[in-house]
């Protein structure tokens, strides 16, 4: 699934009917909230212990009476709408069961404000891509006599052919529609297409080759995503406004609680915030789109090698409950903070669609070790990094840390690869499990030791120099 985001510009008709169909989702997600909230409290009171009102997609109840006004509005948008008050109370139920387990708390859907904007998504049914040029999509939305004619989109460069567009979502925020288009491949597909690819490359390329066309991805707290090749950090201008926006929010932020609650003051406060929000969220996606495009578009890798990160398990608070405070939790709170802004989870999505769109393939490994491994002799040890550097305690080869440990993942995905192991469902390579297989794996990976450090003697060309 990928999605990409375009602003509108619509007529003045064409934006008073999508204000009221984005009214019409938000009248049918909130009335199955309060619906949910009512038979709750119906069941607890009258009930037998443990009932519990059924979750269903059922909306069209809500047509009458003071929702007669919904008629005019395409069914699909209001189904959409449902679905998605669905999809967040079985997230909700999800998270009872499995407390915690991934360091986030979800609470049952709740209501929706007016003043935060809204979402419509619109499937297949209920959008038409009319024509398409160099600088522009003309998409009809709506359903074939209930429209709202065609609306102009301007084609950027992140968007390319639409043609294949599964749903599209238009959001209205701060008084401006954006669209997203939202392709159809799923994870799936990808999946299988990438193992026919190792197998493919498993059959045809040599080790050597394979080492070659493959790029490391090793994503840090320090530099936010570094490779064999190259680190990628946002420029000191960058970094210097989004420092600059920080400040500004929690200065306006003081301010905001010291205003008196619904003034207009304060309504102007909190509208500043937002759009300072905004801004540095641009910032970030821009850097996320930069770094992803010149990894996998501009670079010649055909195999793009990523370690398999569990975010949210990383970024858990520390805080504990009231019986068991947790230790360092202020230092926990600062380091979140800073992983959470680099955007590795967002930049790999993006290099995952871009990858897919450019007949590369992208694996993920298992993280375990890759920053104390030496990728020159294998050695493992804690002791071999410190910080920044990396000094290998059994042969001396020095490298900065993250550079290590970029290496130390492109050599186990290409030894990997060269083993024939299968992607699983998640875009994981799995590691061998029959003995025989893993010493196959360790050969492999010595044998990618030698070729990395023959390829590192190569360099220095005077030495090459025949004498005279
Ligand atoms: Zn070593």
């Amino acid at each position: 699934m990928e999605a990409m985001k375009a602003k509108i510009y619509a007529t003045p008709e064409q934006r008073a009917t999508l204000l009221k169909w984005v009214a019409g989702a938000r009248w049918i997600y909130n009335s199955k909230v309060n619906e949910n909230a009512y038979l709750s409290t119906f069941a607890r009171k009258y009930m037998p212990i443990g009932t519990y009102p059924d979750i269903d997609k059922k909306f069209s109840h809500f047509k009458s009476g003071d929702g007669e006004w919904l008629k005019e509005i395409p069914s699909p948008i209001l189904r959409e709408a449902c679905n998605k008050w669905v999809d967040g109370f079985f997230r909700y139920l999800k998270s009872l069961k499995s407390k915690k387990k991934d360091g986030r708390k979800v609470g049952k859907p709740k209501l929706q404000r007016r003043d935060r904007g809204g979402d419509i998504v619109l499937d297949s049914t209920c959008f038409k891509i009319e024509k398409q040029t160099e600088s522009h999509v003309y998409l009809l939305v709506g359903q074939k006599n209930n429209n709202i004619g065609i609306l102009k989109v301007k084609r950027t460069k992140r968007i390319g052919d639409v043609s294949s567009a599964r749903q599209i979502r238009i959001s209205y925020r701060k008084g401006i529609f954006t669209l997203s288009l939202v392709f159809g491949e799923s994870e799936d597909a990808y999946v299988s297409y990438a193992n026919d690819t190792i197998q493919y490359l498993k059959d045809n390329e040599s080790l050597e080759n394979l080492l070659e066309t493959s790029i490391g991805v090793d994503r840090g707290v320090r530099t936010p995503f570094e490779t064999n090749l190259k680190s990628y950090d946002l420029t000191n201008s960058a970094k210097r406004k989004v420092n600059g926006k920080e400040r500004f929010i929690k200065r306006q932020q003081r301010k905001l609680h010291r205003q008196v609650k619904g003034s207009k003051k304060r309504n102007k406060t909190k509208a500043k915030i937002q759009k300072a929000w905004v801004q540095i969220h641009n910032i970030r996606e821009d850097f996320s789109h930069k770094v992803s495009h010149d990894l996998v578009v501009k670079s010649s890798a055909k195999i793009i090698c990523l370690e398999n990160l569990n975010i949210a398990g990383m970024t858990k608070s520390s805080k504990g409950t009231k019986a068991a405070p947790g230790k360092k939790v202020a230092q926990k709170r600062g380091l979140n903070k800073s992983i959470l802004s680099k955007g590795w989870g967002s930049t790999a999505a993006k290099i995952q669609y871009k990858a897919q769109r450019n007949m590369k393939i992208v694996v993920k490994i298992n993280p375990a070790y890759t920053s104390q491994t030496c990728s020159c002799c294998g050695h493992v040890s804690k002791e071999s990094r410190n910080a920044k550097a990396f000094d290998c305690v059994s042969c001396h080869y020095k490298d900065d840390a993250d550079k290590n440990a970029s290496n130390n993942i492109r050599m186990i995905s290409v030894a990997l690869i060269h083993l024939g192991q299968r992607l699983d469902d998640k875009g994981a390579l799995k590691m061998p499990e029959s003995s025989k297989d893993r010493g196959e794996f360790s050969k492999t990976l010595e044998a990618l030791r030698t070729l990395k450090q023959g390829s590192m003697k190569r360099e220095p060309i005077s030495k090459a120099l025949p004498k005279v």
